[in-house]
């Protein structure tokens, strides 16, 4: 699943390839559940003639900035993928100006574009974005000393900071050396403080090598131009379960907390 770093180079290289400043002539969309609420006819009929003005990004979501003054929100969810050339399970097809064309494809089908007036309607219910400047450290100690939760879960908690998934919460965790079911609020200053600053590390870092790639099969991550990013190297925790620990060769473990699988380091991250 895309988490910030994958989508944040998807955004980029939207931009890099000039969809911003193009005009939607026409809108495709081959699997309406994609556009929903909206049907395909009205979906196709409110973008066309509209310009894509800005690409930006907040949490997991991609946001179409239009020239109408609507913004198309596009979240990914377990497999979307845009592409500058056709292939199978392309569900939405814009065609822009100058004879470009800008495929989504979604084996899964899960990926959502919401049509919406103004983008609040989604963003107030997220969290501040884990990479900006509204993500502090004042916010994220009094936001997790007011819960009682599993720390995973908790950062995975979109409504808490926005951009985390499951094996970015599982690199900041072991980076820190917290172990992913400890309490919320039974976390000191210092490793709330070691935690804030191994989500920004791990997610910066994530950007930087263009996201992860950590299957073969064809609902695995790609960005734009088909490329795997160059993360999965630099991966300590997820989906090593069994291997040694880069920090103290101890073999990590498998476990699952809320549903998700999860790994880290038994003597590392103490419970
Ligand atoms: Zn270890």
């Amino acid at each position: 699943m895309p988490e910030l770093p994958e989508v944040e180079t998807i955004a980029r290289q939207l931009r890099a390839r000039g969809i911003e400043g193009r005009e939607i002539g026409s809108a495709q969309v081959n699997w309406e559940r994609t556009v929903a609420p909206l049907t395909a006819a009205t979906f196709s009929k409110q973008v066309c003639g509209v310009t894509i003005t800005q690409i930006s990004r907040v949490g997991k979501w991609i946001l179409f900035s239009l020239s109408s003054g609507q913004t198309l929100m596009i979240h990914l969810r377990m497999a979307g993928r845009f592409s500058m050339e056709p292939g199978a399970h392309d569900r939405l097809i814009l065609r822009l100006s100058d004879g470009l064309s800008l495929y989504y494809r979604d084996t899964r089908k899960f990926g959502r574009w919401r049509l919406v007036d103004d983008p609040e309607v989604i963003l107030s219910k997220l969290g501040p974005d884990a990479l900006t400047r509204k993500f502090t450290l004042s916010y994220f100690t009094e936001t997790l000393r007011k819960r009682q939760r599993k720390i995973k879960p908790l950062i995975l908690d979109q409504a808490i900071v926005a951009g985390l998934g499951n094996i970015y919460a599982d690199e900041a965790l072991w980076e820190s050396k917290i172990h992913p079911e400890r309490v919320s609020n039974t976390l000191n200053d210092a490793e709330l403080k070691n935690l804030f600053k191994a989500i920004k590390h791990v997610l910066r870092v994530g950007v930087k090598n263009r996201g992860t790639s950590l299957g073969k099969g064809k609902t695995n991550y790609r960005d734009v131009e088909g490329e795997t990013g160059g993360h999965r190297a630099e991966v300590k925790a997820y989906g090593r379960g069994g291997q040694p620990c880069k920090r103290c060769k101890t073999p990590l473990k498998k476990t699952v907390v809320a549903q998700r699988g999860t790994h880290f380091c038994p003597s590392c991250q103490l419970r």
